[in-house]
């Protein structure tokens, strides 16, 4: 594991989208989903990772940081030297991510909000450094009353409260780790809020909306090397005197995997060829891209 990270930290790959001047690749989302194709074709446990640290584990950051939080988080996150994870999810609050539990007071001195809560299936949870984290805060409503609103936090573990669970046993992409992480009164400067207070629900929608289009990119390799792969079995074996891409039923379905890997592949790079003109509705394109490219590439 060392020397991967070592080699694609060299390559780049932890900061794809990360401009230079905060020592990241410079990538465009098209380079991006090329990366993660060829990722997803060799480890998608390592595409869920990789994904998780830069899609969404410090995607708010370089969407909504200001300049100081870019300076001072960026550089170690896009080399690696530091890995992130994205905190929404919690045993009351999946899909309804408005409803979370957790919650930011600011302190009395109005220098540090206190956090409390506990998070699941939180992907590189259990090394992960810094933490984008989802809290409910007492935001003041202009008709002078107090209303809970979600909010967004940048965590480090160092600030100390930060514990992880043991990884999940799943049943598949084994060598991503996705474990419980617990708050438990952690010191979060001011400084550290992200996209401002009560704005916490739009930045983590945005942030999965905008890394979204990293999974089918990755399915798009995976499908790519399968259909290899198909092809150097059905081509070398034989059976009852002929070799399998002889047989009808063998090409249709090589035909199918080889349909559903292109349209795959076509909403992949619309898409990202789509955020690298500026588009900025993609929202059902993406969502649409992972469903699609999940169950091609799950039937492939
Ligand atoms: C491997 C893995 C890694 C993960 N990594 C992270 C991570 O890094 N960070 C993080 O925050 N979370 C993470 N998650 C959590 C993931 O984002 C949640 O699983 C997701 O938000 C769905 O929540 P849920 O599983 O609680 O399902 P639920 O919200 O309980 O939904 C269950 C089912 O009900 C359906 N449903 C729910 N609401 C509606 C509705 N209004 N209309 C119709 N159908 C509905 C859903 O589609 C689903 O089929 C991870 C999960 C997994 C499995």
């Amino acid at each position: 594991m060392n020397l991967t990270k070592a080699f694609l930290a060299d390559l780049g790959a932890f900061g794809a989208l990360v401009p230079e001047e905060y020592e990241g690749a410079g990538m465009n989302n098209t380079q991006m989903a090329r990366l993660a194709e060829l990722v997803g074709a060799n480890d998608l446990g390592l595409g869920v990772m990789m994904g998780a640290h830069q899609s969404i584990g410090y995607k708010g950051i370089l969407l909504y940081g200001s300049e100081e939080q870019k300076k001072k988080y960026l550089p170690d996150l896009a080399t690696g030297r530091k890995f992130a994870s994205f905190c929404l999810t919690e045993p009351s609050s999946g899909s309804d991510a408005n409803s979370i539990r957790t919650r930011a007071e600011l302190s009395p001195d109005g220098k540090h909000y206190l956090i409390n809560g506990n998070k699941i299936w939180i992907s590189n949870g259990g090394f992960a450094k810094v933490f984008t984290v989802f809290a409910q805060t007492p935001v003041k409503q202009a008709d002078g009353t107090t209303k809970d609103k979600v909010s967004a936090f940048i965590v480090e573990r160092d600030f100390g409260g930060v514990t992880s669970g043991q990884g999940e046993k799943k049943m598949g992409i084994k060598g991503s780790n996705t474990v419980e992480v617990h708050f438990e009164n952690v010191k979060v400067p001011v400084e550290n809020l992200l996209g401002g207070e009560g704005n916490g629900f739009k930045v983590a929608m945005n942030i999965l909306n905008n890394g979204r289009f990293g999974i089918p990119a990755a399915c798009t390799g995976a499908m790519k090397h399968c259909i290899m792969k198909t092809v150097e079995h059905v081509s070398s074996r034989t059976q009852f005197g002929k070799k399998l891409m002889e047989f009808g039923d063998v090409q249709e379905k090589l035909a199918d995997m080889i349909v559903r890997h292109y349209v795959t592949e076509s909403i992949v790079y619309m898409l990202a060829g789509s955020m690298d003109k500026g588009v900025t509705d993609y929202q059902l394109e993406a969502a649409i891209g992972k469903i699609a490219a999940s169950d091609n590439a799950w039937i492939d």
